[in-house]
């Protein structure tokens, strides 16, 4: 089943695998610089019959390459966070020249991006001209991280913040990262102009999500989201609790599982 793909520019591109294919439906990213492209996790789906994600961007890459010749161009492969549905498609990529795919373990995150003082400081991964900056991000996850695309000024939040139930399994550890990313938005200024997680889940009326395991849904909202979204999650995150563990926002909806 092919994925859904959007030039968000030349450059960037956003692939989405089909709700048919898997109900959670996630959001990759696939950036070219000159030496190296990264593509930003790889799906629900292992079975490449099902999600033909290596064919898919080894097609994009080859597109890329025609236009922009290099018999040595790499290709990294890494993760917003390390849940199945991010990760499924990694064998695809094992044995392709010129490609690293970046472990899981918090441990092989910091020493492939070079990070230090976990989770304190952000670390830059080069692709050539251009730069993405990887900024700790643990809290829905222990090894997630975000990635901060300078040239298209996105935020790729992963399943820290999108458009729906932001699964919340550390609360300190969260909190400390949506304060880190808000410092990280107010030193970028107007740089930073959007942020993409990796789902949808809520519909058109405010406050109103799928239920979990939704297949069609036609009446979602779109998956970017303002800058300013970090300060609701913020006020959010001190917001009274529902009996049900929810915090319900407009555009997205704390849910606590500890
Ligand atoms: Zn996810």
């Amino acid at each position: 089943m092919p994925l859904e793909i959007t030039r968000l520019s030349p450059s960037t591109i956003q692939l989405r695998q089909p709700k048919a294919s898997h109900w959670e439906a996630p959001f990759l990213f696939l950036l070219f610089g000159t030496d190296r492209a990264l593509l930003l996790d790889t799906g629900a789906t292992a079975d490449p019959e099902r999600l033909p994600l290596r064919e898919t961007v080894d097609g994009l890459i080859a597109d890329w390459l025609r236009t922009h010749p290099n018999s040595e161009y790499e290709l990294v492969v890494a993760h917003t966070h390390a849940h199945g549905d991010h990760i499924a498609g990694d064998g695809q990529f094992a044995g392709r020249p010129h490609t690293s795919v970046v472990g899981t373990r918090v441990e092989e995150v910091i020493a492939f991006f070079g990070l230090s003082d976990w989770p304190e400081h952000p670390a830059v991964l080069p692709l050539g001209d251009r730069n993405i900056d990887v900024i700790p991000g643990p809290g829905h996850e222990p090894s997630a991280v975000v990635f901060f695309d300078r040239e298209s000024g996105t935020l790729f939040t992963g399943d820290t913040v999108y458009p729906g139930r932001l699964y919340i399994r550390d609360r300190v550890a969260f909190r400390a990262t949506i304060d880190r990313l808000i410092a990280f938005r107010d030193a970028a200024g107007p740089d930073l102009t959007v942020l993409r997680g990796c789902h949808v889940e809520m519909t058109s009326t405010p406050g109103v999500d799928y239920p979990v395991g939704t297949v069609d849904q036609p009446d979602e909202v779109p998956l970017d989201l303002p800058p300013e979204i970090l300060d609701d999650v913020r006020l959010a995150l001190d917001a009274a609790i529902d009996p049900s563990g929810k915090v319900v926002r407009d555009r997205f909806i704390l849910s606590y599982e500890d």
